[in-house]
């Protein structure tokens, strides 16, 4: 095989094109047209919730989430280590502090037992990320903010549609955040989403999305808000992508059945967890090196038979932005994850045959020198 095998691809194999050629036909181009309306419910419905608002990314989503909240100027919010950046940029956004939690052995998420600890006067809540389309364990999480009144946002950007214990991501916190970027579950080119069955939180982040202005009263504004409206073209992909949310789930796992029975047999390895209380929808396929094995030389290897894999995301505590906040603390599992850990082709394209063929690359990559 000499094809170029990538981590991601969006797979368009629904209505998407047809709808977006009736924005372009209709002219309804802008961030008002019924896909919009039609794409919000839909995945509210999809969710069952009563609230999703679409916004422009997931970033802001979370910035949205916060602001909705009421986070601002010093106040302390708990985020795990390990996730991409905007989880705790949009903290600061807000004039606010992340303070970051280690990560767990088992769910590669955020451990629950070293929350408590972290909590202080000026805490108000906590964001869980379900890292890599695996749900956090979220009973102790919400245990916990129940008895010291904090908020949960659940990052859901990477788990569409993920459960726990039978509850879908996005429905157990006060408010959750999707992305729609072009590598996650479904996909809008760019976009988000807020989701929240609180009537009250659903029309604050809609007020803010919209520049602030009074629903009622056209060119009032009576907040300082932000235009961070998704377009009804993008909403036009995703309704066409959201019609095939099961297709595309679906595929995932199938993608990771193939990696986990294929990779059985390596001991230097540890697959993407999936907990008997987790539904994962694997938004990507990872591996976990064992220490001692050099992670970027594997693969460079890959890489070097037309694989592409991704590093695990550099942990919080590491980026240059937040080390000062964090010095003296320490992060052993996330830092292990993060030097470790890789992220292999995940897309809902692949084939069994390219399943194969990264696996296959793989085993040379470790038969090497290492
Ligand atoms: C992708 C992602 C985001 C941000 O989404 P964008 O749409 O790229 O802004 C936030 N959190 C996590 C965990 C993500 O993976």
């Amino acid at each position: 095989m000499s094809e170029f095998i990538p981590v991601a691809a969006p797979a368009l194999i629904g209505n998407e094109k047809t709808y977006v050629m009736e924005c372009l036909e209709s002219s309804w181009i802008s961030s008002n047209g019924k896909y919009i309306e039609l794409f919000e419910k839909g995945f509210a419905d999809f969710l069952g919730l009563k609230y999703a608002i679409s916004c422009c990314n997931g970033t802001v989503a979370l910035h949205l989430a916060l602001l909705a909240m009421g986070v601002g100027q010093d106040d302390e919010v708990i985020v795990p280590s390990l996730t991409y950046v905007s989880s705790a940029n949009a903290v600061l956004y807000c004039g606010a502090k992340p303070v970051f939690v280690d990560s767990d052995d088992r769910t590669w998420n955020l451990n629950p037992d070293l929350l408590e600890a972290l909590i202080t006067d000026r805490t108000r809540g906590i964001i869980v990320v379900h890292l890599y389309g695996h749900p956090v364990d979220m009973d102790p999480v919400l245990a916990l903010a129940r008895k010291h009144d904090l908020f949960v946002i659940e990052d859901a950007a990477e788990a569409h549609g993920a459960e726990y214990k039978g509850r879908k991501v996005g429905t157990m916190g006060d408010i959750a955040t999707f992305s729609f970027y072009g590598n996650k579950i479904i996909s809008t080119g760019e976009g988000g989403m807020v989701c929240t069955q609180d009537e009250e939180l659903a029309a604050r982040v809609r007020q803010l999305k919209g520049q602030g202005q009074d629903p009622k009263r056209r060119f009032w504004f009576p907040m300082v808000g932000y235009n961070y409206r998704m377009t009804n073209i993008e909403a036009a992909i995703g309704l066409g992508q959201l019609e095939k949310i099961d297709w595309h789930i679906a595929r995932r796992r199938e993608v990771a059945s193939w990696y986990r029975a294929g990779l059985h047999e390596f001991l230097q390895v540890e697959f993407s967890p999936e907990m008997p209380w987790a539904r994962s929808v694997f938004w990507l396929s990872s591996i976990v090196l064992k220490d001692g094995i050099d992670r970027d030389r594997v693969m460079n290897s890959m890489l070097q038979k037309g694989v592409e894999t991704r590093p695990f995301f550099y942990p919080m505590h590491s980026l240059p932005v937040y080390q000062s906040s964090t010095e003296g603390k320490q992060f052993p599992v996330a830092d292990r994850l993060a030097r470790q850990g890789m992220n292999l082709p995940s897309s809902a394209l692949l084939t069994q045959p390219q399943v194969d063929y990264v696996i296959d690359t793989l085993r040379q990559a470790l038969a090497g020198p290492i």
